[in-house]
């Protein structure tokens, strides 16, 4: 059988890094199986649900790189993947369940039931259904239902009600029929609980493996006993642990940025964000931390998950971004940069400080010494002669022109070493500090003829004069 997973997003927001996280566990998921990822968005909370978030998610998916084969968007052999346009098929299941017994009309309104739960609490009872409308007439039920009584359907927990499931991740987890009170599937306005449309949806479509994240392991209960009243195949589940901070509560805004789209706007890269959130979790077989999607798509197994919270360290998850940066070329750099920063000359000043950056976002910050320029006290006959050696023989363009330069400069003023290059610097950056001048000094003269924002080498040196 082949593997069918999904990444089952509520649009309520933007995509959360903890949702990306279970996104990209299943897309590693379909892809080491040779499987299908589809994407399945679960907006029957009318009120929270917007199309403004779903279009975010789906954006935030496609911005990590992740395809997938059927969704929203890719029709498919289960069109729609919209749960708000599947109504018919969870009324169709509905039916079965009401037909076999396994689920009831439940007429009791939601002032009643409150009141029945306040009850039970302060009766230290557990807050269950206490089964009313289970033990209805089919007259007294005639009648409601003839009087126009709205109702919602509850499903019915059997006898049998206990359930055990082998977690892929978490192994044996079993509950007991006592946990449960009969639960609603369809509520009295014809909208499907979660728990309801989830497995009608997972069945349709043919989902091997449940993995999401482990704040739905409870629901696995309920959901269990829809798939058995139904006789239906249950799936393989797999609950992915939280995500903490680094103080070991929840990940929250507290911590920083959890969507994903800020790490977008914050100058990570893609390829750094899903290498970092695999690891949330995954470890390689081999110990290795940074990897290619070629790389964890080859060696990806849910048994290499790791079962307790993982914590989003966001130093790590800096230096990773950098070590991406540092590896690239700056012809792959110039695109990511452009949206942060522009220039005509913008390809050569990011091979000049790419190694110095972690974030995108710094490119701008490493290339202010070549549109602001502010002269530094330099000694003004060390100056001159560097003007003298620019105007005789234009500025260095390369490494070739650059050395001979360095030679003339130090016939010319008899320094070297330190009190060669620090004035140097200076006269053309106005700072001690900075990228290696054999690079930088061709970039100030080539930015300089595109840009009329920057100084060339000369010019510099000559505001250096006064
Ligand atoms: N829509 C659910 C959520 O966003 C996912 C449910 C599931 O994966 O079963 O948490």
């Amino acid at each position: 059988m082949s593997v069918r997973v999904r990444f089952a997003p509520s649009p309520t927001g933007h995509l959360h890094v903890g949702g990306a996280r279970t996104a990209i566990f299943n897309w590693l998921f379909a892809r080491r199986h040779g499987g299908t990822f589809i994407i399945r968005v679960e907006d029957t909370d009318q009120a929270r649900s917007t199309r403004e978030s779903e279009t975010m998610v789906l954006e935030d998916l496609r911005w990590l790189g992740l395809q997938w084969d059927e969704g929203p968007d890719e029709p498919g052999p289960h069109t729609p993947y919209r749960q708000s346009e599947r109504t018919d098929h969870y009324g169709a299941v509905a039916q079965q369940l009401l037909a076999s017994g396994h689920a009831y009309r439940c007429f009791c309104s939601e002032e009643m039931l409150e009141a029945k739960r306040k009850q039970a609490e302060a009766e230290g009872r557990p807050p269950h259904y206490d089964l009313t409308c289970f033990r209805l007439s089919p007259q007294e039920i005639s009648a409601k239902l003839n009087s126009w009584a709205p109702f919602a359907l509850r499903f019915h927990v059997p006898d049998d009600g206990d359930v055990t499931i082998d977690d892929l991740i978490r192994g044996e987890v079993t509950w007991k029929k006592e946990s449960l009170g009969d639960f609603i599937l369809v509520r009295s306005d014809g909208l499907p609980t979660y728990n309801f449309s989830v497995v009608a949806d997972d069945h349709e479509m043919e989902i091997t493996h449940v993995i999401r994240a482990e704040e739905h392991l409870t629901n696995t209960h309920r959901q269990v006993l829809i798939y058995r009243a139904m006789g239906w195949d249950v799936p393989q589940f797999a609950h992915v642990s939280l995500i903490l901070g680094p103080d070991r509560s929840k990940l929250s805004k507290r911590h920083g940025a959890t969507s994903v789209s800020q790490y977008a706007d914050d100058g990570f890269l893609p390829e750094a964000m899903v290498n970092y959130l695999t690891l949330l979790g995954w470890s390689a077989p081999d110990g290795r931390e940074l990897f290619t999607t070629e790389y964890s798509i080859g060696h990806f197994s849910l048994d290499r998950v790791n079962s307790a919270p993982a914590v989003f360290d966001h130093q790590k998850l800096d230096w990773l971004n950098g070590q991406y940066i540092h590896s690239m070329t700056a012809a792959e750099l110039l695109p990511r940069v452009r949206p942060f920063f522009d220039a005509p000359w913008l390809e050569e000043g990011i091979e000049l400080v790419k190694t110095s950056v972690t974030r995108l976002t710094e490119f701008h910050e490493a290339l202010r010494f070549v549109r602001e320029f502010t002269p530094a006290e330099v000694d003004r006959s060390f100056c001159e002669a560097i003007a003298a050696d620019l105007r005789a023989n234009g500025a260095p363009v390369d490494e070739g022109s650059y050395k001979a330069f360095v030679e003339r400069l130090k016939t010319a003023t008899g320094a070297k070493g330190k009190a060669l290059f620090m004035p140097l610097r200076l006269a053309l950056t106005g700072s001690e500090h900075g990228p290696e001048l054999v690079r930088m000094i061709p970039l100030l003269q080539h930015a300089s003829e595109s840009d009329p924002m920057v100084l060339s080498p000369l010019q510099r040196v000559e505001r250096c004069i006064g």
